[in-house]
């Protein structure tokens, strides 16, 4: 997860904490960074006003929200007894965490302004860096992570800078053994063998959301003519039905939804 690739522009923001409408998930999402360096091809967040303004290709740039746990902690009312969910839009745990500890300090504020839940969602084995932070939150927090296959050659072609498989599961088994809920979330599901990633699941966490590739011709996918004719076809239809039959024999299919980012 090297950011050699990168750009990083320090930002400071207006506002951090963005409410959402009708919130299935959350009642506010927190980005402690805008871009992303893990570039995955399929990322629905490069349709968005400020990334399709941005001159640089998504994936390319990233920027840290250096006020972000300064603005959090000027709105404690806002987060208490609130749902907030973090890393709609980027990775908090990409690998320019590690430089800004933005995440960490934004937690901190959370942590202290007793939300009644959050969901951390993310790729990367540097949310292990503040498990001590996410286990003070106890039953409250839980982390999304985002493991669409389990096929590394897969990763390789569609989320060209983000951790390997077998980082992500092993993380995600750690996380577990440390009291910590998982959820994987396999929105969009990519090319797998389905018995064998189930199996694999079913160590790595204690429940599965499920979800279509969307935004074919909206995101990097519309450069990538195989690609996107096989998210089209039936046999990724069979593959998705497949996946939820083996995903319900191990018991981890809870529902099917869209959540990522
Ligand atoms: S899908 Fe998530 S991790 Fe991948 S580029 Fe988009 S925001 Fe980053």
């Amino acid at each position: 997860m090297a950011h050699s690739h990168l750009t990083i522009e320090e930002t400071a923001v207006r506002s951090i904490l963005v409410p959402q409408g009708d919130p299935p998930v959350s009642e506010y999402t927190l980005n402690p960074y805008s871009g992303c360096g893990m570039g995955c091809a399929y990322c629905y967040v490069m349709k968005f006003h400020h990334a399709r303004q941005h001159p640089l290709s998504w994936g390319s740039w990233v920027q840290p929200k250096t006020n972000a746990p300064f603005l959090l902690g000027k709105v404690r009312d806002k987060i208490w007894g609130r749902r907030i969910f973090v890393g709609s839009a980027t990775d908090p745990y990409q690998y320019i965490e590690r430089q800004y500890r933005i995440t960490r300090r934004c937690l901190r504020v959370l942590l202290e302004s007793n939300p009644s839940s959050v969901v951390v969602h993310t790729r990367s084995q540097l949310i292990l860096d503040d498990l001590d932070l996410l286990q003070a939150f106890g039953d409250r927090l839980r982390v999304g992570f985002s493991v669409p296959t389990d096929d590394d050659r897969v990763r390789r072609k569609l989320e060209p800078h983000a951790p390997r498989i077998e980082v992500r599961l092993k993380t995600m088994r750690t996380l577990r053994q440390a009291g910590i809920k998982v959820t994987a979330s396999l929105a969009p599901l990519l090319y797998c063998r389905p018995e064998r990633f189930a199996q694999l699941l079913s160590e790595a966490a204690d429940g599965v959301y499920t979800g279509s590739m969307n935004y074919l011709d909206q995101t990097a996918l519309r450069h990538m003519e195989r690609a996107k004719a096989y998210f089209r076809s039936q046999p990724y239809k069979r593959l998705q039905a497949e996946m939820d039959r083996c995903l319900q024999a191990v018991g981890l299919l809870e529902k099917t939804t869209e959540e990522d980012g």
